[in-house]
């Protein structure tokens, strides 16, 4: 069976992170601040549908960061490639040179058919319920081995047991270790 790409991967492409809302909607944050289109306030059901969606929506971003260094390989190759072709038409041409365009097959086949995107990890984002014990925001599973969560807000990861207690015990425990702190210090 071949790999399905992650929405997430085809968002890191284009220099995209997402954020789940209070409301479970899905917002697109762009990394290098462009917001082209006001893209940033759009919000996005979480469903079957939502690879679709964001692919539909990003398009602009998509043929600029990727799609165009395919054509202009495709032209260095001689095949008459434009930014304006089809999917399909660009995914026939690039078939000729499978060295050329590793890794990016799987992408085009996401552009042409988004339903085949892997939006697991985001659905798995969406269920987590436990909150940043620093900020009490949103947490995302943790991409880094050891830890379970990360928080984007403070670009932080926690281990597990750090996000157990509910926010009120950090607090105390910190404003515990102040006193303590004022007391060593006087
Ligand atoms: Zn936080």
């Amino acid at each position: 069976m071949k790999n399905r790409i992650k929405l997430t991967e085809i968002l890191e492409a284009i220099e995209f992170d997402y954020v789940i809302n209070n409301d479970n909607t899905l917002s697109l944050h762009d990394q290098l601040g462009a917001n082209l289109g006001n893209i940033e306030q759009d919000s996005f059901l979480i469903d079957a549908n939502l690879a679709t969606l964001i692919i539909d929506r990003i398009e602009t971003y998509i043929k600029d960061y990727y799609v165009s260094d395919i054509v202009e390989t495709l032209n260095i190759c001689y095949e008459n490639a434009s930014i304006t072709d089809s999917y399909e038409k660009l995914l026939v041409k690039m078939q000729k040179y499978p060295d050329k365009f590793q890794g990016s097959f799987e992408f085009m086949e996401a552009l042409i058919n988004p339903e085949l995107c892997d939006i697991s990890d985001i659905i798995a984002n969406l269920s987590i319920s436990k909150k940043c014990p620093r900020c009490n925001g949103r947490l995302y599973k943790s991409s880094k081995e050891d830890f379970a969560y990360y928080c984007p807000a403070c670009d932080e990861d926690f281990y597990s047991f750090e996000v157990i207690g509910v926010v009120i015990c950090t607090n105390e425990l910190m404003s515990r270790t102040k006193q303590t702190n004022i007391w060593k210090n006087t």
